[in-house]
């Protein structure tokens, strides 16, 4: 057949959508990457997240070793990875990661919301190697976050479905309109790229009127909490300077006004039912929804930004710097040799000012 077109090591240009045929592979690399994230290798984790990403666009699964030769972003230890998967159906350092105690440990106490690898790895220094453990200890004192987190566990960590996801963007969409009816809003993250399932839902929106979109957070905001169905916010005021520059890392959050929730969502709200058969007799479940609500003219921006994958955003802001001397983050896009803001009404203008060709959201799942 035809010489394979040439995989870029840009995520920004493979279109990657949610079928992966290589799961048994980007499995195994996400695991080596988070043990490597626990122990703060982040070049390491950066490179195995980097090689799963790649083997996510591919359009058939591997079949043997030679096929990894043409591809970008794998090195020696991905690919003897590959290869004894290949030939085993599994690989030693990925199973020996799997059972390690320090890595279940960091895995489980990660698993709350609000407590991140340092946290994890401050309790698993401290002897503490179970949920009830934690709880139990007197000489622990849990943020509001990490509360919450303990407090709605089951629900948390059960994945939130596309109907609850749609079910949730109703309710917001009402709440919103209810005070703008002249506003934008999209549902971002995951479920916008076509997943079936996600963590939690994210959520986009602004008014028209530039200015008022932080005021319009904090009424829907007071909505929710007066309907009933605000069990946790922190909130995050905007800290948005119009004159900077973009960031260059991207880990880096962004400045909108902002807000990370805990909604109730009422089993009667969701036509499929709720994604489990226990909440749906109690007759609600806890959901974890982010809120974003950029001034309308850097919509296109966040919008981009907040649609994902992680690996993607990476590579879009990798590719900005080094082939085109633009800096591209959540704000904005800067072009350094004209020395030069590029406005966007829309992420075709912001793909169009990178010269890259539009990729759907859907094909955005590196
Ligand atoms: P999942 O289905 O697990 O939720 P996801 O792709 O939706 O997957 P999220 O962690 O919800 O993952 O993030 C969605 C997008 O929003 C990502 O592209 C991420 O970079 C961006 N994002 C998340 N939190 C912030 C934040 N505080 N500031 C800026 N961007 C963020
Ligand atoms: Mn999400
Ligand atoms: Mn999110």
């Amino acid at each position: 057949g035809a010489p394979a077109a040439e995989v870029s090591q840009y995520a920004c240009q493979r279109r990657t959508t949610t079928d992966n045929y290589n799961v048994v592979f980007t499995d195994a690399f996400e695991v080596l990457a988070e043990c490597y994230e626990f122990n703060q290798m982040d070049g390491r984790c950066l490179a195995f997240r980097r090689a799963a990403s790649v083997l996510k666009s591919l359009p058939r699964g591997l079949s043997s070793l030679e096929e990894t030769h043409s591809l970008p972003c794998l090195g020696g230890h991905a690919k003897a990875i590959i290869g004894e998967i290949l030939q085993h159906g599994r690989a030693f350092d990925v199973e020996k990661v799997l059972s390690d105690e320090r890595y279940q440990t960091l895995k489980l106490f990660t698993s709350v919301y609000g407590v991140g690898p340092k946290t994890a790895e401050k309790w698993y220094r401290s002897g503490l190697r179970s949920l009830d453990h934690i709880l139990a200890d007197q000489s622990i004192q849990l943020n509001h976050m990490q509360q919450n987190g303990f407090l709605h566990y089951g629900d948390i960590s059960r994945a939130v479905s596309k109907a609850e996801a749609r079910a949730l963007t109703k309710a917001i969409g009402e709440t919103v309109q209810a005070i703008t009816p002249d506003a934008l809003l999209a549902l971002t993250g995951g479920f916008r790229r076509g997943k079936e399932f996600g963590h939690d839902v994210d959520i986009i929106f602004t008014t028209l009127e530039l200015g008022m979109e932080e005021n319009l957070l904090l009424a829907v905001i007071k909505s929710l909490e007066k309907q009933g169905i605000l069990l946790y916010c922190d909130y995050q005021a905007s800290t948005f300077d119009l004159t900077k520059l973009p960031t260059h890392s991207f880990e880096a959050m962004d400045h909108f006004a902002k807000c990370f929730l805990i909604l109730r969502l009422e089993a009667s709200q969701v036509e499929e039912g709720l994604n489990s058969p226990v909440e749906d007799i109690r007759g609600w479940r806890a959901v974890r929804v982010d809120l974003v609500s950029p001034p309308v003219d850097r919509y296109a921006f966040a919008l981009l930004g907040w649609t994902g994958s992680r690996q993607f955003e990476r590579d879009l802001r990798r590719f900005a710097r080094k082939e085109r001397r633009m800096l591209l983050d959540n704000h904005g896009l800067y072009d350094k040799t004209k020395e030069e803001f590029l406005a966007a009404g829309t992420e075709k203008d912001i793909f169009d000012h990178l010269g890259l060709e539009y990729m759907e959201p859907w094909q955005r799942n590196a």
